[in-house]
């Protein structure tokens, strides 16, 4: 993909992000673009940073530490955004300045220990599964204070919100419902000592709706880079 390719597509997301703020009546800088470069080379990652983007998502740890090693400039920022695996967690533990899909209590213990004492804590979100779905990773929305409350005792973990990845819905009224869901409980669980700003939710398909229901944080991929070239 030439530079020029990714220069419009990122133009073409953020002004996507606009028109979703403005309908919104939201200012367009509370929304953050993530780039998920998973499945993209190298290169892709190097036309999107030369065009401003600093904040890149990956699901895949060692195709990650490929990149992250091989891709070191200054002011980027790698975030987790696929299943976090207990064998993986000492990896994305040192390399990674955000994980959202933490779901689970003993992950999070792992992460926190395993976190370098250098490193400033890692961010995280805890993934809520709103719909239910068995095949995919995320806690019930009851158990998310549960995890939060262990998350606050961990001082090499910052919980910075909440995430969610609903399944696709063609229209954007039931697109909003699972965002609408996931403010909610936000604001059900936000504190002074944590108030989970970060709203991450939104992808290439649905994240007009995910802006109107307040999310902080797009995560996109296809909309940015085109079609993942590989499996
Ligand atoms: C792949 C992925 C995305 C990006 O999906 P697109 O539809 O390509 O924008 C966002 N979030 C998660 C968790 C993903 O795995």
């Amino acid at each position: 993909m030439t530079q020029q390719t990714i220069d419009s597509r990122l133009q073409q997301v953020q002004s996507r992000i606009q028109a979703a703020a403005a309908r919104a009546g939201r200012d367009p800088a509370t929304i953050a673009l993530l780039a998920v470069s998973k499945k993209q080379p190298l290169a892709a990652i190097a036309a999107a940073h030369a065009a401003g983007q600093r904040a890149f998502g990956e699901s895949y740890v060692q195709e990650a530490l490929d990149k992250i090693t091989a891709f070191e400039a200054p002011g980027i920022e790698w975030h987790f955004i696929g299943r976090v695996q207990s064998n993986k967690t000492r990896q994305i533990a040192a390399h990674f300045d955000w994980v959202h899909g933490l779901c689970s209590p003993d992950h999070a213990r792992r992460l926190n220990d395993q976190r370098p004492a250098d490193a400033a804590p890692l961010n995280v979100c805890i993934q809520v599964n709103l719909a239910g779905e068995a095949s995919k990773a995320g806690l019930a929305p009851e158990q998310a204070a549960e995890l939060l409350a262990l998350c606050q005792t961990l001082p090499a973990l910052r919980v910075r919100g909440l995430m969610t990845l609903p399944p696709p819905a063609e229209d954007e009224a039931a697109q909003r419902a699972p965002f609408r869901a996931l403010r909610a409980l936000r604001d059900t669980l936000a504190s002074a000592a944590t108030p989970l700003e970060c709203l991450s939710m939104g992808m290439s398909g649905d994240l007009e709706a995910a802006i109107l229901e307040g999310s902080t944080l797009v995560r996109v991929g296809t909309a940015v880079f085109g079609p993942r070239p590989y499996n």
